[in-house]
């Protein structure tokens, strides 16, 4: 089991300059505390609160000092002993809106990592500050036993271009040595027209040879309703990022080619269903377990999320009681006012769900919700309705369903409450 804690960083800053596809690239970081968000933890009468202020400060305010880090590991910790679970394998997984390993006290973390035996994931690097394979040496050397590293290809002249990686040669004899002494989990952006599927099956070929873990293919974002999130122009001008049914097709077609796991982000896990296991054909059964639908409602959901919501209700939903309204956002979490400002309200019933972490303050989003003169009930879903395979990287099927009639059972029964 994982345990995480986070270094911080600034996207650009702390890892040796912006590569060109970098999601934080067009972000104007000297505006960001202008920036008002709110989440369901706000205060009734407040826009922005802790929760939603520290999203914001984590990836501007570069990294954090190391009693910060060790702070918050051990109330992770805490929590997790609070919660009884069985844990065993306990392994610390240190991540980083930047690169980990240009944590300036990376090694003295390490150091107490070793001093108690807890082996560590490194949970982002891009490789672009790394010397070659000693460094690679000194790291595992230090405890390191799993590395999440950004690859992009294993072509060194598209790694110069396209991730400004001054001595690509050095960062690629790293990441094979790593290979060779621990758990390697690399990942790409597939940028259309430069990561295409031949360049990605170029790249796991020799990356199955290497003996990497898992492989995930990130889908390139260049606008706001595919995820950018602080952005107000386009990452890369003139690309234009596949549409998630394509993409999701592509890391099926990479899966099946190779021995290793392959998934995608944003969520896509085709070699095991995922997401959204229980809207499998095959899985109808499990839908009995779900309670009987009783009210009228509304689910606001994001477009990647609702055809499968779709699916499921369709078959739990007889009578017809429940809509669902995508917006065009994909990925709920992301849902913004702007987002519930462009709804139908014809199309919203007396009550509406919205997704558990979407960024609004309740009020501000039953105002939206109101705005024709209809009194509506308007309350918070669930936090996930799925697990995310890329966290739960050896979840196995059983996991995947229990979870999810877990949160669908949740589901239903805010529907069903007065
Ligand atoms: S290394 Fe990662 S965080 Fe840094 S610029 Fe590249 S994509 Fe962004």
């Amino acid at each position: 089991m994982e345990i995480l804690t986070h270094v911080g960083g600034t996207p650009g800053k702390d890892c040796g300059g912006f590569c060109r596809f970098c999601y934080f690239k067009t972000v104007n970081f000297k505006d960001l505390d202008s920036v008002a968000l709110g989440c369901k933890f706000c205060p009734p009468h407040q826009i922005g609160c802790s929760y939603c202020h520290e999203l914001i400060r984590e990836v501007k305010n570069g990294f954090k000092p190391p009693n910060e880090v060790l702070t918050q590991l051990i109330m992770n910790l805490e929590q997790l002993k609070n919660t009884q679970q069985e844990v065993h394998d306990l392994k610390i997984n240190v991540g980083s809106w930047a690169d980990v390993i240009n944590y300036p006290h990376l090694h003295d973390l390490l150091a107490v990592f070793q001093k108690y035996e807890f082996p560590v994931n490194l949970g982002y690097t891009s490789g672009k500050g790394i010397n070659g394979a000693e460094t690679a040496d000194d790291l595992v050397a230090r405890g390191v036993t799993e590395v999440s590293f950004s690859v992009f290809s294993i072509n060194p002249d598209l790694r110069r271009e396209w991730m400004r990686d001054k001595t690509p040669e050095k960062s690629l004899e790293a990441l094979q040595r790593f290979c060779e002494l621990c758990e390697v989990n690399a990942s790409t952006v597939v940028v259309p027209g430069v990561i295409t599927e031949e360049e990605i099956t170029k790249t796991c070929s020799i990356l199955e040879e290497w003996g990497i873990k898992s492989f995930v293919l990130s889908r390139f974002s260049n606008h706001q309703n595919q995820g950018l999130l602080f952005n107000y122009k386009p990452v890369e001008d003139g690309i234009e990022p596949q549409p998630y049914q394509e993409f999701y097709e592509l890391v099926g077609s990479i899966a099946r080619q190779f021995s290793f796991r392959v998934l995608g982000s944003p969520a896509a896990d085709p070699e095991k269903g995922l997401p959204y296991i229980l809207a499998r054909k095959g899985n109808k059964k499990y839908l009995e377990q779900l309670p009987a639908i009783k009210s009228e409602t509304t689910i606001i959901t994001s477009s990647l999320s609702a055809p499968f919501l779709e699916k499921i209700f369709q078959r739990i939903d007889g009578n017809g009681k429940v809509n669902i309204l995508a917006v065009d956002k994909d990925i709920g979490d992301l849902i913004v006012p702007a987002d519930l400002e462009a709804i139908d309200l014809k199309e919203v019933k007396f009550k509406a769900i919205l997704p558990g972490g979407a960024l609004l303050h309740d009020q501000v989003a039953h105002q939206l919700l109101t705005r024709d003169g209809k009194n509506r009930k308007v309350v918070r879903g669930p936090e996930l309705l799925f697990l995310p395979s890329n966290v739960y990287l050896e979840g196995k099927e059983e996991e995947f369903i229990t979870y999810e009639i877990r949160s669908f059972t949740e589901l239903v029964n805010l529907i069903n409450q007065n």
